[in-house]
């Protein structure tokens, strides 16, 4: 392998030349302390940057074992180490030139501790992926600040970053331990029938809107009501007392502006494990528990909505719906469908972003507006039936309506954010003052029918290249000559989960994963079985860093919101 003098050197003869040159330079690098690899070369300045990675032996980095000894740990360690070498790199990133000259960039990094592709570690070596913007001045190249970038500034990075000596173990043995408690919690809510957990002291209100770090000083405290408080135990922390969310149905109700819905989406992240500070480390929700909204425009492909919705006008079919352009009733009814295909065993609803007319019909509507002329069958008549024939369950936030009291299991009220059980005190005002509504839900919910997707449909093609895959951000992805909008799919936090999701399309369908045959739920249990065997790599032909971890419902999110779709 040629030494990092090598490296050097190519760069000072390529300085001047023309910026294709620096094609010369792909390859590995054998440095004192790592080994640089240069595993693609950008055409241009302007261009993605180049993609690098270093590996060190652990006889350097010296890791201790117990940091990575379980996967819970090890994706815990390998997050904090991509969060240490970001912020190394984003200190030192200068300036080197013409376009994204100097840059070095690891992957952009929020509030989950994610299974990420940005940082391998095992007993023998861990390995870094970046890129780097490789100098020029225009479209020539300096090869003198190339050489600064390369050979210092990388190794500087190591230095800081990646050698276990050089780390505050502090901050370090927290992220590992804190994840592995959230990972033993997540497990102790399954053993004891409960769907999630929120931990007495969490902070749930976010900064803003687009800042998702904790609210700070005027955060309050999460407080489980003594009715509902459960003790769990975890390795690190010892026990932990908070709320505890049985199976079955759950309403959160309380005026408007006092927190229900940024309960609810504490509880829609629970699913991920948070890192040390965000305030929700031991929110954790059943790892299948879905989103669902009404998502008006979207398009559905073949799918079964009649337990919701039947006999729509002009007689079109709802046992395999397909639209380009469903209502907002009808999306959230294949949203619905398409999630229990999948396997979501809980879902989380939020009024705000639902259809009402899915959600409750009330008795007046039921006089005025005869059943046989009313397609929708509204979801308050169908959420037993969920619990009862596929033990699906559901929390709901529902400030603006009554009605769902008596399906409740379980009534939480919000109040300047303290939550209270109101159960009892529900279930009795929904006998004093009686709904009088007629249930129009059956006594089944009806059959969910696994659609079979066609290979064809799935094309990631664009003009001359067999694969186009391009992802800006977590609201969609351009795969092959289509947009796929996720906008509406709200559990997804990373870029670099969409980036698996549509690489993850393309595998399955090369692979003959997707082959006509296989029903969708046979599809998503192959490739997350391939996925957590052989890790995301097996997606690339050569490494990448910038992809995430994502569950089987994101996935089938993205083929669902594929337009070109067809099923059998
Ligand atoms: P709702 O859904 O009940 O209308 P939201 O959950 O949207 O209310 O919360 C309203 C506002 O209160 C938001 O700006 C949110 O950040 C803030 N908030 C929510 N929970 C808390 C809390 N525990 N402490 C302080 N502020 C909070
Ligand atoms: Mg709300």
């Amino acid at each position: 392998m040629p030494s990092h003098q090598h490296l050097r050197q190519t760069l000072h003869r390529l300085d001047g030349g023309s910026y294709k040159a620096y094609k010369d330079i792909k390859g590995a690098y054998q440095f004192p302390n790592f080994t640089l690899y240069i595993d693609y070369v950008q055409g241009d300045p302007f261009a993605a940057p180049s993609r690098v990675r270093v590996r060190v032996s652990q006889s350097v980095a010296q890791f201790p074992p117990t940091l990575f000894c379980s996967p819970s740990r090890a994706i815990a360690l390998r997050d904090y180490l991509t969060r240490q070498f970001d912020q190394a790199a984003a200190e030192l990133s200068s300036y080197r030139g013409s376009g994204k000259s100097g840059l070095i960039e690891v992957t952009r990094l929020g509030q989950e501790i994610l299974d990420r592709s940005a940082a391998l570690v095992n007993q023998d070596w861990l390995e870094l992926r970046f890129v780097v913007g490789l100098p020029a001045r225009g479209r020539r190249i300096l090869g003198r600040q190339a050489a600064g970038l390369l050979c210092e500034d990388v190794t500087k990075l190591v230095e800081q970053a990646l050698i276990y000596n050089n780390l505050n173990p502090e901050p370090l043995v927290q992220q590992v331990e804190t994840a592995e408690d959230a990972d033993t919690l997540r497990d102790q809510v399954a053993e004891q029938g409960l769907i999630a957990f929120v931990a007495n002291g969490a902070i749930l209100p976010r900064r803003s809107g687009v800042d998702d770090r904790p609210l700070q000083d005027q955060a309050i405290a999460f407080q489980s009501p003594p009715e509902l408080e459960v003790e769990l135990t975890c390795p690190n922390r010892g026990s932990v007392r908070g709320m505890g969310i049985r199976q079955g149905i759950t309403l959160i109700v309380g005026g408007g502006y006092h927190g229900k819905s940024t309960l609810l989406r504490a509880l829609e992240r629970g699913v991920y494990n948070h890192i040390p500070g965000d305030g929700r480390e031991f929110v954790v929700t059943d790892p299948a528990a879905m989103k669902i909204r009404a998502e008006d425009g979207r398009a559905v492909t073949g799918v079964d909505i009649s337990p919701f919705i039947n006999q729509l006008p002009q007689g079109r079919t709802t046992t395999s719906f397909s639209t380009p352009n469903a209502s907002g009733s009808t999306s959230q009814a294949a949203n619905i469908i398409e999630a229990l295909e999948a396997g979501a065993t809980v879902l989380l609803v939020d009024e705000d972003t639902t259809a009402t007319n899915f959600m409750i019909r009330d008795r007046r509507m039921q006089q005025l507006i005869h059943k046989s002329q009313e397609p929708i069958t509204p979801f308050i008549d169908k959420i037993q039936q969920l619990k009862q024939d596929y033990a699906v369950s559901t929390i709901l936030v529902m400030g603006g309506s009554g009605d769902y009291f008596e399906v409740a299991d379980t009534v939480i009220t919000l109040a300047q954010f303290v939550p209270a059980d109101v159960t009892a005190e529900a279930h009795q005002i929904a006998q004093d003052y009686a709904s009088d509504r007629q249930p129009e839900g059956g006594k089944t919910f009806g059959t969910i029918t696994p659609r079979i997707p066609l290979p064809q449909s799935i094309d990631p093609s664009r003009g001359k290249r067999d694969v186009k895959l391009k992802v800006r951000n977590v609201d969609g992805m351009g795969f092959g000559n289509e947009e796929i909008d996720l906008s509406a799919v709200e559990q997804l936090v990373s870029p670099d989960q969409l980036r698996a999701i549509a690489a993850t399309l393309v595998y399955a369908k090369q692979h003959q994963i997707i082959n006509g045959r296989r029903d969708l739920p046979a599809i998503l249990n192959a490739v997350m079985v391939d996925l957590a065997e052989e890790g995301l790599d097996i997606l690339h032909s050569s490494p990448h860093g910038d992809m995430a971890m994502f569950r089987g419902l994101e996935l089938a999110a993205a083929l669902n919101r594929l337009r070109s779709l067809a099923v059998k």
